[in-house]
């Protein structure tokens, strides 16, 4: 089960032709480009292996329209050193 869970807001981003920056800084290559052409003519961002990801976070911090939000997996076990925040706890 993947530690994260990853949400990217299709009409926030400004699509992977003119932005990379959250495939750049992800450091587990969880994130790929999408094969789905949006209403807007764009490529989005998409998840491509989440079971990858460690909730970094850095993808959210740097994405420059806020497009993305990366939460820890309640159903996941917590870790020591994990930063989960109100609702991430596990259940
Ligand atoms: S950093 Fe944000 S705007 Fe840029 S491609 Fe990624 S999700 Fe889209
Ligand atoms: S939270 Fe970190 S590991 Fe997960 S997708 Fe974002 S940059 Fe990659």
């Amino acid at each position: 089960m993947s530690k994260a869970i990853i949400y990217i807001d299709e009409t926030l981003c400004k699509g992977t032709e003119g932005c990379k920056l959250c495939l750049s800084f992800c450091p587990q290559d969880v994130l790929g480009v999408s094969e789905t052409l949006t209403a807007r003519a764009i490529h989005p961002a998409a998840v491509v292996n989440e079971e990858n990801c460690t909730v970094c976070r850095l993808c959210m911090l740097y994405c420059p329209d806020l497009a993305i939000i990366v939460k820890y997996n309640p159903l996941t076990p917590f870790t020591k050193g994990e930063d989960r925040e109100e609702g991430e706890e596990n259940v």
